[in-house]
Parts: C-alpha cells; structure tokens; sequence
C-alpha cells in the first residue's frame, strides 16, 4: 500500500528535485538531560526534595501538616506553565484513583482527584454513566484538569471545571475540607479552578449524564470557505472544533453529534503522522512559501473524510506523541475569528519555520471565579511549536493579538501575564484571594510563580 507520507515526498521531489531534500536531513536536537521532574514538554523542570504519592487522605494529611516548604499537586505534568515545580515537596495524587461511588438516581459520580480521565470512562459506563465531555487529550488527571479550565469543544458546553457539584481538599494545615454549592460556596467557586494553590484536591464529584455514542466527522475545507462556516457549524454540532494548517490555505473541521449508529470507522489519519509531514514539509520548503503551499494545499486535497462511530468516552481524545509547547487563549466569542485571521498573518508572514496547526474551539461561558470562561462564550486559539525549537519570538508575536481582543490565558499553557494583568481580567480576583488566604494562610501551596500571581 502506498504510504501518505511517500505521495508527499513524491510531490516535493518531482517539483524542487533531489536537492531541496536535502533539508530534511537535518538532525533534530534530542535535549536529553538527566533531571528528577520535567513536564511533558520539558520546558518546565525541578528536583524536589521528596516526591510522594500517599495511599491514602490520613497519609496526605499528616504529609502536609508536616511537610517543611512548599508542597505543590502534580497530576500528569501536561501544563506548560510553571504550575507543579518546586525544590521541596511534590505530591502525587497517582495512587487515590478511580470512582469513589456513585448516585444512580442523579447521575453523579464521586471519584478520586488522581484519576486519569482516560481511566474514568470504561468504570462509569459499567456504573450507567458517562461524562458530559472530554478535552482532546485523556492523559490528564482529573484535579490536574480541573486546576486549569482544562476544556474540550462545544459551543453549549462549559469547560470541564463546570460538571463539577462537589469537591473535597486538603487545606495547608492537613485538614480535610469538603465544598459544594450549598456548603462552603465561595470555597466551591474557587475551587473549580484554583491552579492548585488552594489544597489538595482528593475527592470531586461529578454530574454526569447516561453512557452514549458519538458519530465524529473530520472534513477537509479550503480555509476561507472554512471561516465562512464555523460559526454555523459551531451552533449545528454539539463539538465543533476546527484546525488551520500553516502555509496550506487548508484547515479541517472536527465535529461529534450524538447518534445511535453502529460503532464503526473509516480509516484514520494518524495525527502525530500528519504533523510530522507537516514537519517535513517545512524542512525541505521553508524558503518558498508559495510552493509549499501549492504542495501542501494539492496534498490535503486528497485526504478523504474520516468518519469514527464510538461510545463517547473513546471518541474525544487522540493520542499526541509528537511535543510541541503551546499558548491558547480564550477569547470573547464575537472577537475569535477575527483574531484568527491576525494570527495566521502574522503567523505566515513571519514565521516560515513554524508548521504546527493551529487549533480554534468554543466554549460555553461560565461563573466559576478564575475561569477563563467567566462571563462569556469563548473561542479558544491555540499556537504551538515543537518542543525542540525555541516559541519566544513567534508567541511573544501572537500574545498581543490575543490580549487585544480581551483574551485570557489558558491557566496551564504559556503566556506571560502577571498578577497585575491578570487581576483586570478577573472580575472575582480578590474573591479568590481571600478563600486562598483561608485555606493556606502560610503560603505552604505557592511556588514562585504562584506566589508571584497570588501573593
Ligand atoms: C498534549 C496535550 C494536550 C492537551 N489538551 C488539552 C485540551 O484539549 N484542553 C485543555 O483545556 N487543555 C489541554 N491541555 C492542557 C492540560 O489539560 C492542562 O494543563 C491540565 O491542567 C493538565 O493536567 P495534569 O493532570 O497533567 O496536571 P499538571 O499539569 O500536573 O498540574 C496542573 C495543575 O493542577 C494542579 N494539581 C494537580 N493535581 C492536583 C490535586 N490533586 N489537587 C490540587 N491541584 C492539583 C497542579 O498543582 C497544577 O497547578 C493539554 C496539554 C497537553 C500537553
């Protein structure tokens, strides 16, 4: 069978010949250091004192009452900023897992913080559950997730932080604290997204919905005609997202509407394949954008529809092998497509080198104090490069697009706001600062950049 990637080469050579492939030979860096903690991406990294995973809340709440310095949650290490590091105590929630329990009539499940969402599907749809949505990856913890906003896509969806009715932590002098809209409410509201500065999240509980299936649909467009759709198309499908492939003139639309099909796929486009041609693409074409795009646009042209019929919980996430660090912002929903198109401007006009896609998703406002959503229906833009090649210049280009349009950061992907910054965007900033001040007094939960944020 012949293989995507060798019709590719194949184009490439019969237009600039054997000497434009050349460049594709170049040796990627493999940045291999010897380091205790790093993040998935390796841009952030640490080496604490102690790592520890207690096995169970008695266990943690002697280990914080105790702990000297600062005590920072880990969950998978899927956050980019500086969140997690610290020199002296990181704790890992790894081994309090799994569902807790569950109230059939409601549809609620409790589950422990350090459940993976990847590992929560197959138990609640034995337990006649399923979660309202996913993000697009499932490697995540679930309070790892919940500390940032994580979200996935829908326009009448909230991000995940908002499924939650209850939660319970571990406050900075071990003990255990529990919150919910009744009990505890401004708690509550803080906790949803707290960037883990408020404790130790153990337990959350969940409003869930019954097990069902979903029809996803990835459909190659011309990138005007594209824009000219997503908004409708935003409003027709339950999850909408959609990418734009840098110097192609070619994005595609990513869609999940609920269906009762049978479980069945097409065959699929392996992402972490597609942009390692994305990759090759730029090796042997950075110097002649116009042909790169011919090359890719004729490319993209042919791939066919992809079509996967999946229960829910298997039909969000993709795998992602290939590093990258990345931004996103949030922004107004009425700003988003505008900024979009100023940031493949910029994008292709001064930054050849970069060949990650750039990925545009909505999400439905909420009331959560430090949610990016706060407020407003959001268009989410997110910018990535390769982990092994140097973002400053080509985020540091982005960002303002973004914060002109009123962006907020994603809480777990770069950027460079600070506490002053930040406040002005957060009508319940200093809501958050007192429940934070309650919960750890001592300031045992911030790190250096937390304390720079909330201090
Ligand atoms: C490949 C990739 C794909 C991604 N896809 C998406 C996506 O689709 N949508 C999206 O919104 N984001 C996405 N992200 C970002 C990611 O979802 C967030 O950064 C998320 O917070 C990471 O969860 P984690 O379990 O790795 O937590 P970590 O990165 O380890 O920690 C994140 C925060 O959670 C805190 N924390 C962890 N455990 C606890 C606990 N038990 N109690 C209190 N606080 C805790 C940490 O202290 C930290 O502040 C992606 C990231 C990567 C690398």
């Amino acid at each position: 069978m012949i293989k995507r990637r060798d019709i590719l080469a194949t184009l490439v050579a019969a237009m600039v010949g054997p000497a434009g492939l050349a460049r594709a030979t170049m040796p990627a860096s493999t940045g291999k250091r010897r380091i205790p903690w790093r993040n998935w991406s390796g841009s952030q990294v640490c080496r604490p004192l102690q790592r520890v995973a207690p096995a169970s809340v008695e266990d943690l709440q002697v280990l914080v009452a105790e702990a000297r310095g600062t005590v920072r949650p880990v969950g998978a290490g899927h956050s980019f900023t500086a969140l997690v590091p610290t020199d002296d105590t990181m704790v890992s929630l790894s081994r309090l897992s799994g569902v807790v329990d569950v109230d059939k009539d409601r549809l609620q499940a409790t589950l422990w913080g350090g459940s993976r969402l990847g590992d929560i599907g197959r138990p609640l749809e034995a337990m006649g559950q399923a979660m309202v949505n996913m993000p697009d990856i499932d490697e995540q913890s679930l309070a790892g997730c919940l500390a940032t906003a994580t979200h996935g896509t829908g326009a009448d969806i909230g991000c995940m932080s908002t499924f939650v009715t209850g939660m319970q932590l571990v406050n900075s002098r071990g003990d255990v604290v529990e919150c919910d809209a009744q009990h505890n409410a401004e708690l509550f509201q803080a906790a949803k997204v707290s960037l883990g500065a408020l404790g130790i999240v153990t337990q959350v509980k969940v409003q869930n919905v019954a097990p069902y299936r979903l029809r996803r649909e990835v459909v190659w467009h011309e990138f005007e005609a594209l824009l000219d759709s997503a908004e409708a198309m935003a409003d027709r499908h339950r999850n909408f997202e959609f990418f734009y492939l840098p110097f192609s003139g070619m994005g595609f639309t990513d869609v999940h509407d609920l269906t009762q099909d049978a479980i069945g796929a097409t065959e699929k486009v392996d992402p972490n394949e597609g942009v390692m041609e994305l990759k090759l693409a730029r090796d042997w074409l950075e110097d002649y954008p116009w042909l790169r795009e011919l090359i890719l646009g004729s490319y993209m042209r042919t791939i066919a529809d992809e079509v996967t019929v999946e229960r829910s919980w298997k039909n969000y996430a993709s795998e992602r092998n290939v590093r990258f660090n990345e931004m996103e912002y949030h922004l107004p929903r009425e700003h988003g497509l505008q900024a979009l198109r100023e940031v493949r401007e910029t994008l292709e006009a001064r930054y050849r080198a970069v060949f990650f896609p750039i990925e545009v998703r909505y999400t439905k406002g909420d009331d959560i104090w430090l949610s990016p959503f706060y407020g407003r229906d959001c268009i989410s833009i997110a910018v990535h490069r390769y982990f092994d090649e140097d973002y400053t210049a080509y985020f540091k280009s982005i960002e303002p697009i973004f914060v002109k349009y009123g962006g907020r950061p994603h809480w777990g992907k770069i950027n460079t706001l600070r506490a002053n910054d930040l406040r002005k965007l957060y009508p319940r900033w200093h809501d958050f600062l007192t429940v934070r001040r309650e919960m750890d007094p001592v300031g045992k939960f911030l790190n250096p950049y937390l304390a720079g944020l909330f201090r």
